[in-house]
């Protein structure tokens, strides 16, 4: 199975995407996870995507479908992958189109994660992450059970990114409205594009992507 989460950032893409990975033993792949990686190794990628990464803009088309056609030869990539945060302009999902049709594969549906703008600046300025196992949090909508505790491993280290300030939510939002927005119309044409109400509680969202599922196979 091989699918696309699409919605601005703090939708829930990421959230979703480890779910359904857990769920369907797929592969999530976040750009913004292996572009985060590369600044962190201080790599020539990433020393060239760290500032563009800070003012909230897109890093150029061709960086990423390098990464991204090197990260689907993965062999945890076999039984097919979710992509989180890619493709989010035109040129990208023409160069998935033409990468899907070299390997003979096929998109078994594109979720569009629905959720209002007002909504996304509290998320993204309440977001934290494990800094041991990589679980996600919100200050709000989805504490850890103890403070101070992750959930999933038991780690007390946390981090918030350096995008994740309010300043910076409103240039990646404007991003997403001007570049990712129109390759939805793309994705409704060849009929795989689903539509979620990604303001609903995560577990109702999680339900309504089940049943989309369900119904493409
Ligand atoms: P994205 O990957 O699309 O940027 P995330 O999955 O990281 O978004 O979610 C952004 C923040 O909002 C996280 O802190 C997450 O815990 C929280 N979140 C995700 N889905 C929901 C939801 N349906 N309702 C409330 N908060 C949510
Ligand atoms: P994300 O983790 O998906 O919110 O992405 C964080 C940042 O990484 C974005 O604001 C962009 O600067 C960059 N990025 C991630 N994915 C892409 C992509 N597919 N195309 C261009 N830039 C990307």
């Amino acid at each position: 199975m091989n699918l696309i989460l699409l919605g601005p950032p703090g939708a829930g893409k990421g959230t979703q995407a480890k779910r359904l990975q857990d769920r369907y033993g797929i592969a999530q792949i976040s750009t913004g996870d292996m572009l985060r990686a590369e600044v962190a190794a201080g790599t020539p990628v990433g020393r060239e995507a760290k500032a563009v990464m800070e003012a909230g803009q897109l890093v150029s088309d061709d960086i990423i479908v390098r990464m991204l056609a090197s990260r689907v030869e993965q062999p945890d990539c076999a039984k097919g992958f979710i992509l989180d945060g890619f493709p989010r302009t035109v040129p990208q999902a023409q160069a998935l189109d033409t990468m899907l049709a070299a390997k003979a594969l096929k998109l078994s549906a594109v979720i569009e994660l629905k959720v209002d703008d007002s909504a996304l600046v509290d998320r993204i300025a309440g977001r934290f992450t494990c800094g041991s196992c990589g679980e996600g949090y919100h200050d709000s909508f989805k504490p850890t059970a103890k403070a101070g505790v992750c959930d999933a491993c038991g780690g007390t280290t946390f981090t918030r990114r350096a995008d994740d300030n309010r300043e910076t939510v409103s240039a990646r939002l404007d991003a997403y409205h001007r570049q990712t927005a129109p390759i939805l119309p793309h994705y409704a044409a060849l009929g795989v594009l689903h539509t979620v109400d990604g303001m609903a509680d995560i577990d109702v969202v999680s339900a309504q992507i089940d049943s989309v599922l369900a119904r493409v196979g």
